[in-house]
């Protein structure tokens, strides 16, 4: 019998603190999606070189059960993010848009030695321990930090030797905020 059929459903809330106590000991399977602002995930923002409106990531997750042959059925957890960040580009040092697109799969756990036993080489899923009030929102922002580029970059012929180059509204605005280095030279010229 499929546990699926006769378990509840619980939608999850798109509320960025809902997130953070999600009973997985419950019998019971999640379905959800919402959006996370750049600032909902202080440890992201951090890395964040600037944050536009509309940054974050679109995230869904989805929970159930599988039945595996002479053990209890395993609890699976689907995480989907989606979203976008600025980071420093590291040839040219100005701030490079990094897109993410990941899918993530867990197969869920309750001790540290359950997730120890799992074989490290399946490259499909990977242990989360979880517990009866379990922060989601952590995971999601730790796999976000998990995704990003070790060496973030603009692709090939892309950077810029300045900001300014492209003259379109979004370029001038981050010039505003920040004083263009070259202005900075012209004054201390002119002084
Ligand atoms: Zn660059």
């Amino acid at each position: 019998m499929n546990r699926n059929q006769v378990l509840p459903q619980v939608e999850l809330s798109a509320e960025p603190s809902a997130l953070k106590r999600i009973d997985f000991c419950a019998p019971q399977s999640y379905k959800g999606a919402g959006f996370l602002g750049i600032l909902d995930m202080p440890r992201v923002a951090e890395e964040a070189s600037a944050v536009s409106p509309g940054d974050g990531f679109h995230w869904s997750v989805e929970t159930y059960f599988e039945d595996s042959p002479g053990s209890e059925p395993h609890q699976i957890l689907e995480l989907g993010l989606k979203g976008r960040l600025n980071l420093i580009c590291q040839r040219c040092l100005q701030d490079c848009a990094v897109d993410l697109d990941e899918k993530r799969r867990f197969i869920l756990v309750l001790t540290d030695s359950e997730a120890d036993e799992y074989p490290l080489e399946d490259e499909e899923q990977e242990p989360l321990v979880v517990n009866q009030h379990f922060n989601l929102l952590e995971t999601i922002e730790d796999e976000v930090l998990l995704s990003l580029p070790l060496i973030p970059k603009h692709p090939d012929g892309f950077c810029e030797p300045h900001a300014s180059t492209f003259g379109d509204g979004d370029e001038e605005g981050a010039s505003n905020e920040r004083e263009n280095p070259f202005n900075i030279l012209k004054n201390m010229k002119k002084n």
